[in-house]
């Protein structure tokens, strides 16, 4: 059994922190470049040309280029959320994250839903959400 066999306490507070700041990139999929050109009643050569950058043999979404913020995020809020690419919707639930309690520490230090005030995840969901990600 993993050491988060009895769930992990995680809710997400909206606080937008996981789409700024970080150098990281977000990865899109050619089938989610589909979803969000649809999304946003574009075809994908447009999206492709105002809101990905090819990194190596990858696709990965822009940030704006004054403070790496993803160019979706308003506010707080993500401009295609109900598209969001995979790689968005599994977070925190990252196989690097989950490798111990350690790193599910670390990953606490970045995101503030990660807290002992938060709903207990059970073991399953977070199975499920790891196979997602
Ligand atoms: S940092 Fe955590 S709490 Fe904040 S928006 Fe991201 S997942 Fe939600
Ligand atoms: S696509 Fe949305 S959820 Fe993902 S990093 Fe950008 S603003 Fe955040």
């Amino acid at each position: 059994m993993p050491w988060y066999r009895d769930g992990l306490r995680f809710a997400c507070t909206e606080c937008g922190k996981c789409c700024t700041g970080s150098s990281a990139y977000v990865w899109v999929e050619a089938a989610e470049a589909r979803r969000i050109a649809a999304e946003l009643d574009l075809d994908l050569q447009d999206f492709g040309r105002r809101f990905l950058r090819r990194v190596g043999r990858r696709y990965a979404l822009l940030d704006k280029p004054y403070d790496q913020e993803c160019v979706f995020l308003e506010g707080k809020k993500c401009r295609i959320y109900r598209q969001r690419p995979r790689q968005c919707r599994s977070y925190p639930w990252w196989p690097n994250n989950l490798e111990s309690p350690d790193t599910w520490e670390a990953a606490a230090a970045e995101c503030e839903g990660i807290s002992p005030d938060s709903a207990l995840v059970p073991l399953p969901e977070i199975e499920a959400a790891l196979r997602s990600a």
